[in-house]
């Protein structure tokens, strides 16, 4: 029986909830973010809660994939 290292552990975690939250959650290619649109069609993710240098910015960070 394979043993899972817990950051893999943690990943499927993070990885169910993001979906479970309703999220689209597509990883960015470097890494650190996470679609935050609804499931979606396209191309065009946006972590809207990384990326923002300031609260009061309305997007996030945004990517083609
Ligand atoms: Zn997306």
């Amino acid at each position: 029986m394979p043993e899972n290292s817990l950051a893999e552990r943690s990943a499927r975690a993070a990885q169910s909830a993001g979906r479970a939250a309703g999220y689209c959650w597509l990883e960015h290619p470097d890494g650190g973010a996470h679609c935050t649109r609804p499931p979606h069609t396209g191309q065009q993710h946006v972590d809207y809660y990384n990326g923002r240098t300031s609260p009061t910015d309305t997007n996030g960070h945004e990517w083609e994939e």
